[in-house]
């Protein structure tokens, strides 16, 4: 067997120790960190991550064009609050990153509630969540803050400050490249520009790692690449400086929101029937699970700009819930009690499963084409009428010998058979070692 995860038996082994635990730290320890598209939040959440997996980071200027769009100033902040005319914090920066509206200039005034209003963001329909809000593209500044906390605020004068700064600077990303026997590539894009909300951002990020460390171990086929990068500009630039080299990547997923309690939930790629989209819904569809897959939509997270017309790659996404449509979505209930350890454990698996997929997702020509070559006298079929596990391993052997024809894939073969992966995958390795079949 030539497939480049060597056996199956490879990747339970790379899933078999448990991950949960050491995503959910992760999770936690970036947890506390304020980032944005740009500013040291990024840097030191990438600083963390490049403590457990070899990365590049790059650095991009403030003002650097990127097709339609340009690198914006640098965001960094210090504090922020609102005291009220006792001097008391009635909303602070210190207790929770999402009080203020992320990409806020810098403020230090005093004014009436009533000149604060505008300035401030609440969630009414939930009123005791603090919601998440950015401003990148238009200077502004403002506070989040719960419903209740904005009931509770009596007339009178306020002082606001907000200590940051948005100044000429750079914009950072990293890459971790796991090089493969070729240089065909599987992209991995997560974004990880959003302060405190774990299961939007927190939850790919520590996904991606645990599945960078794993790879790392095993033999790869494909080169590997994970992006973590901030949405949309960090997805934009990346594009734009490898535009020469897009065609290497054969295959692509953006991770995100992959810790809640919802089965997963894929978006297809905009070619609809890339390797990709037919690999996760046939693994989608084995699961049973409740799991649904989607046709693409010009709306989410970064395969917007993957599948931008130009490029059109074949980069799906893959989520439990959706973007946008959980109740805790950008607010502070998307916290560390939102997302779980064995979901975070699944996610992991299911991507393994995934790649191991598409390592292995080979042609192969039948070596006895003229009529069935006879299995039993190789122990490949039942002395006595078979029933389950042993009818299923015949089936795949027989399903595995007609389509190859040196035209039909693995995949091609699971699809048309209606078989499981795995059953279609070891009958190949066991005609194989019979000599049945050989790789084209
Ligand atoms: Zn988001």
């Amino acid at each position: 067997m030539t497939a480049v995860f060597a056996s199956n038996s490879t990747v339970v082994a790379a899933g078999s120790v448990n991950p949960g635990p050491h995503m959910h730290a992760l999770v936690r320890e970036l947890y506390p960190i304020c980032r944005s598209i740009t500013g040291n939040g990024l840097r030191e959440t990438l600083r963390k991550i490049g403590e457990r997996i070899p990365l590049q980071i790059h650095e991009v200027p403030s003002g650097t064009q990127v097709f339609d769009w340009s690198v914006p100033k640098e965001w960094n902040i210090q504090d922020a609050y609102i005291k009220n005319s006792l001097g008391q914090k009635v909303v602070d920066f210190r207790k929770s990153n999402l009080h203020v509206m992320n990409y806020s200039v810098p403020v230090n005034s005093k004014m009436s509630l009533r000149e604060l209003k505008p300035h401030l963001h609440t969630l009414p329909q939930h009123p005791e969540w603090i919601p998440y809000r950015t401003s990148y593209y238009h200077e502004n500044w403002g506070f989040c803050l719960s419903q209740q906390e904005l009931d509770g605020l009596p007339e009178g004068e306020y002082e606001v400050l907000i200590d940051s700064t948005l100044e000429n600077g750079s914009m950072t990303y990293a890459e971790c490249v796991l090089e493969g026997q070729t240089h065909d590539e599987i992209l991995i894009s997560i974004h990880c520009c959003h302060p405190s909300l774990c299961n939007d951002n927190l939850s790919g990020i520590a996904v991606g790692v645990s599945l960078a460390q794993a790879l790392a171990r095993l033999p790869r086929r494909h080169t590997y690449r994970f992006l973590f990068i901030p949405g949309t500009i960090g997805s934009i630039t990346w594009i734009c400086r490898n535009e020469d080299s897009l065609s290497r990547i054969k295959h692509g997923l953006v991770l995100a929101c992959l810790g809640d309690r919802a089965a997963f939930s894929y978006k297809k790629s905009r070619r609809g029937n890339a390797e990709i989209d037919r690999v996760v819904t046939q693994l989608l569809t084995e699961k049973d699970d409740g799991a649904s897959v989607r046709e693409f939509s010009p709306y989410g997270y970064d395969e917007r700009q993957y599948c931008s017309p130009a490029f059109n790659l074949p980069v799906g996404c893959l989520n439990r819930s959706p973007h946008g449509e959980f109740p805790e979505y950008h607010s502070s209930a998307d916290n560390l009690e939102f997302v779980r350890e064995e979901a975070l454990a699944e996610a992991f698996r299911f991507c393994l499963e995934v790649f191991e997929f598409l390592e292995s997702n080979r042609t192969y020509r039948n070596l006895n084409p003229k009529c069935e070559p006879q299995l039993g006298k190789r122990g490949l079929y039942r002395e006595v009428g078979g029933h389950g596990d042993a009818q299923t391993r015949e089936l795949a052997r027989l399903w595995m010998l007609n389509l190859s024809d040196g035209k039909h894939s693995l995949l091609d073969i699971v699809e048309r058979s209606k078989m499981p992966f795995n059953a279609i995958r070891s009958a190949a390795a066991d005609l194989q070692r019979h000599g049945l079949l050989e790789s084209v």
